[in-house]
């Protein structure tokens, strides 16, 4: 039997309500003194609560069915508590009114590219995104998180949602391992150091990514020897035409290299709403990288080095390494590393027998695009107002002003030029919007 999400119940004889958001979520009011509510999430992580979840959309007895009229007339019967007192969510749907036409969203990207989008709502609940995607005038629909990874080429004709859906929360720990859900709209490098704070280790190598943690597993971020899948448990979206929540395990997202099924056969599909992550507090060290090893060395680190030390050494490393997007626009990485096979390695390598590459699984090799746009000459090379960032081949940047069809333009020819002198094709990293 095919169920519409979500599902709204109440309990009889008593003021708690309940949104189930899909087969293994809920959120809860529960009443908290005379006029405030406690928002709860719930998550069906062992069999007691999947029990639980199954019950209330059975509505067994004391629950009652409601529909969203009466559930929201209920709702307002009182106030929700606190921001700090709600876990994950505000009340249901938050957005009515919060969306603007014809809005400037350049600012909201890190390249800083002027372009505007035809409407754009902020999104702070499921029930928000499932608002947003019902039909105005059925324009297309794309989701921006902290816009790191994309290229606005051109104005968006379309509805922009704005993810901002917040909430950490633990939902199993066995003293040394942990799951916790993060809210799409978290900001990543905040989550990786609050989880280290708490003592939740396994992502210090990830520490200062730009973006939100709902677009963390689009493209399977990763640094230094670390990607999201390694630290991934699964995640929730919803779906754009049918608004049903879905869960993925990390067999469905099929990661790999800067790539997952929504970049493929689930492209432009879903809308991720939260994410749950796998850390222990005995999590083991991720130090290999040359360049990590060094810097532990130099600050008299390397022995008995902690999780905390590392994100330190790697945010230290980064910020060396990489133009800060509040100083000059950028999206990190324009282009993946090549893969290719190795006998087209031994074809460039008759020509450029320093070329850089790594070993890459199925038997290719990696190669350092970095230094394959740095050997073409392009490495500080400048155009307008944007170019090729004088340290970094791989950064493209916006020195102030550029539009995105320029730096999409100027990405063009490096891929040709690339094609030209070494056979390989670059395939870009960042997202193309308006292409
Ligand atoms: C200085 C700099 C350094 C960087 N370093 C790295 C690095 O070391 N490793 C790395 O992997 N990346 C790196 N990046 C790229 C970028 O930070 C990551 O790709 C990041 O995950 C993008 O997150 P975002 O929220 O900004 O996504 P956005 O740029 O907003 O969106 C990226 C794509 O994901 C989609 N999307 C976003 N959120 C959702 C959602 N909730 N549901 C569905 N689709 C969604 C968007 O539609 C878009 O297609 C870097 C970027 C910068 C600027």
């Amino acid at each position: 039997m095919s169920i519409d999400y979500p599902q709204f119940r109440k309990l009889e004889g008593a003021p708690n309500l309940y949104i189930i958001e899909g087969p293994k979520h809920v959120t809860e009011w529960q009443p908290m003194g005379d006029s405030k509510w406690v928002v709860h999430q719930h998550y069906a992580s062992d069999y007691p609560r999947y029990q639980w979840v199954s019950e209330l959309l059975q509505g067994d007895d004391p629950v009652r069915f409601l529909n969203v009229d009466t559930w929201k007339r209920l709702l307002n019967e009182r106030s929700v508590a606190s921001a700090d007192e709600i876990p994950g969510r505000t009340p249901y749907p938050t957005n009515q009114g919060l969306w603007r036409d014809n809005a400037p969203v350049g600012a909201l990207t890190t390249f800083g590219a002027e372009a505007r989008a035809s409407c754009i709502f902020e999104v702070k609940s499921d029930a928000d995104v499932r608002w947003a995607l019902q039909d105005r005038d059925e324009l297309p629909l794309m989701v921006l998180g902290g816009g790191s990874n994309v290229l606005m080429c051109q104005d968006w004709a379309g509805r922009m949602l704005h993810m901002n859906i917040l909430g950490i929360q633990k939902v199993t720990d066995d003293g040394n391992a942990v799951e916790v859900v993060v809210g799409a709209g978290e900001s990543w490098h905040a989550w990786v150091m609050h989880a280290l704070e708490c003592g939740w280790n396994g992502l210090e190598n990830l520490a200062l990514i730009p973006g939100s943690v709902g677009a963390s597993p689009m493209q399977n971020i990763g640094a230094y020897g670390v990607e999201v899948k390694d630290r991934f448990a699964w995640l929730e979206a919803i779906h754009r035409d049918t608004g049903a929540l879905e869960r993925f395990e990390p067999k469905r997202c099929a990661f790999g290299y800067r790539d997952s099924v929504f970049k493929q056969s689930e492209k432009e599909k879903w809308v991720i709403v939260r994410v749950a992550f796998s850390l222990e507090r005995t999590a083991p060290l991720n130090t290999q990288y040359g360049v990590i090893q060094s810097e532990l060395q130099s600050r008299g680190w390397d022995r008995g080095t902690t999780h905390r030390q590392v994100a330190e050494v790697v945010m230290a490393i980064r910020q060396s390494k990489l133009p800060d997007p509040r100083e000059i626009g950028n999206a990190g990485s324009f282009f993946k590393n090549p893969v290719v096979s190795k006998e087209v390695l031994a074809r460039i390598q008759r020509n450029h027998p320093e070329v850089v590459y790594y070993p890459a699984p199925d038997g290719g090799v990696k190669l350092a695009a970095g230094w394959l746009i740095d050997r073409a000459g392009w490495k500080g090379h400048q155009r307008g107002a944007c170019g090729v960032h004088d340290q970094q081949a791989l950064v493209l940047v916006n020195y102030g002003g550029a539009t995105g069809a320029e730096i999409w333009a100027l990405a063009h020819e490096i891929m040709e030029d690339i094609v030209d002198k070494y056979g390989v094709q670059l395939v870009p990293e960042v997202n193309q919007v308006g292409l």
